[in-house]
């Protein structure tokens, strides 16, 4: 529980030099999970946060009264009927003058919503001030991210031994999707992607009804959320023998994704880390077939901050978990993408994935 004490304590420190005297946080039909979560441990769809200077104030409803009091270290208080009124008066007993909110999650239709009954109160909307605290991960928190990359992995591997011609992209990641389940993740953490032959230049391709076929390449970008923590790792693999571009590509992809994790560590930008792979990519004479950023942030959402990517204006410190993935696609012929996750550190980065990536895969394995 001291842990969320903390960042409650981190978060305000944060806002209050933004001269609020309290902060609001609504999380309302999963509008904000995320950071409510983070902040209290509270998974369910309906809380609100309040912290002043002294107090920290949860309010749920009916639905989650138990819930909230088993989950978070907070006194609960429960809501009944139309919240936003009830959530007003209780920012005014707190004294509030100066309400801070962030301003990724709260749509202008709630904001207009809390303004209209909000009498006396003014709100302040500030710059993604939680998602900021959550860039840098504890101890805790990367153990976290590495076990959701384990059963990840464990997943891969037992699909791997099973994948053959004729099955459906559907049927593959659905398989996947459900050996993940009943190995205890929460869920996961998007929408696996398996992709066959020409299909894998396509960098989110949906899972489908197409079959793959033997010579074919598949692409597998999937995740689990354990714990609420998310996994983000890509492979490719051959069904029966790839072509000779195919190896050529993926050699490329596999240098790009070397160079781009050496690039890592504290203090670099991410627009360095991301030109570091993006050179390889580019001597190879593929620069145009690398259309994305190399990288995301991965935590409680498999995509935060920091962002790797030309156009990125983050630096990297100590602590934040980023992917690195570069790909090179051919439309509507072969693409290849090799993803790993890595935690920054003072002078490079720790690798958290440890799916084998040396050779291209060839299944199946004799
Ligand atoms: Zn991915
Ligand atoms: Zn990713």
């Amino acid at each position: 529980m001291g842990e969320f004490v903390q960042r409650r304590k981190d978060l305000w420190q944060r806002v209050r030099a933004q001269n609020v005297d309290a902060f609001l946080l609504v999380n309302v039909e999963g509008s904000d999970q995320p950071n409510l979560r983070y902040l209290t441990g509270f998974t369910g769809t309906f809380g609100v946060l309040i912290l002043t200077a002294q107090e920290a104030v949860f309010l749920t409803d009916p639905r989650y009264t138990e819930q909230a009091r088993a989950q978070t270290d907070l006194a609960v208080e429960e809501v009944r009927g139309r919240w936003i009124p009830q959530v007003m008066e209780r920012l005014r007993l707190l004294g509030a003058k100066r309400v801070g909110i962030g301003n990724t999650r709260v749509t202008l239709h709630l904001f207009e919503e809390l303004k209209k009954a909000g009498e006396g109160l003014e709100f302040v909307p500030l710059t993604a001030p939680v998602e900021e605290l959550r860039r840098i991960k504890s101890a805790q928190e990367i153990q976290k991210i590495r076990e959701a990359l384990e059963l990840t992995e464990a997943g891969l591997q037992w699909v791997l031994k099973n994948v053959r011609p004729g099955q459906t992209e559907r049927e593959v990641a659905l398989d996947l999707e459900f050996w993940y389940r009943k190995e205890g993740a929460d869920d996961v953490a998007f929408d696996l992607i398996v992709a066959g032959g020409p299909r894998t230049s396509r960098p989110h391709h949906r899972a489908g009804p197409e079959k793959l076929r033997a010579g074919d390449l598949v692409l597998f970008d999937i995740g689990v959320r354990l714990d609420g923590y998310c996994a983000d790792l890509t492979r490719v693999v051959a069904l029966g023998r790839p072509s000779a571009k195919a190896l050529e590509t993926y050699k490329v992809v596999r240098e790009a994704n070397r160079a781009g994790i050496e690039a890592v560590r504290a203090g670099a930008s991410g627009k360095e880390v991301d030109a570091a792979a993006r050179r390889v990519i580019e001597e190879a004479g593929l620069g145009e077939l690398f259309g994305h950023g190399l990288g995301h942030g991965v935590g409680l959402e498999v995509h935060e901050g920091p962002r790797l990517s030309p156009a990125s204006e983050d630096t990297l410190l100590p602590g934040m978990v980023v992917t690195v993935e570069p790909g090179v696609y051919f439309p509507g012929e072969l693409g290849v993408r090799i993803e790993d996750v890595v935690v920054v550190e003072e002078n490079g980065a720790r690798v958290l994935s440890s799916f084998p990536k040396d050779e291209l895969l060839l299944l199946p394995r004799r």
